[in-house]
């Protein structure tokens, strides 16, 4: 879900917390995957997962390490923009209430 402090994000922006949604659902739909039971994981030796479920824990963490990627970035736009806002008020004489 979208907080309110996200308010103001540029359009890529939005592509990127939509495309981390997208990671977020696919990451739960692959974690109930691996989280059911299954016949073909029990024959692996050692205690393993069969070849559909190792998938799926496999697409788990690539999905993981691109949602961190993304908020990383948008981390970075974040605070870019606040520090823009931040030097567009010092320039204009600090920040004025009111909107006057
Ligand atoms: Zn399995």
């Amino acid at each position: 879900m979208i907080g309110e402090e996200f308010r103001g994000v540029s359009v890529a922006g939005r592509a990127r917390f939509q495309h981390l949604q997208a990671l977020e659902d696919a990451i739960a739909y692959r974690r109930a995957r691996v989280a059911a039971p299954c016949a073909d994981c029990g024959q692996v030796p050692g205690g393993g997962r069969c070849d559909d479920h190792a998938c799926d824990l496999d697409l788990i963490a690539a999905y993981e390490l691109t949602a961190r990627a993304i908020i990383a970035g948008l981390s970075c736009q974040l605070a870019a923009q606040r520090a823009g806002i931040a030097r567009q008020r010092a320039a204009s004489g600090g920040f004025r209430r009111g909107g006057a």
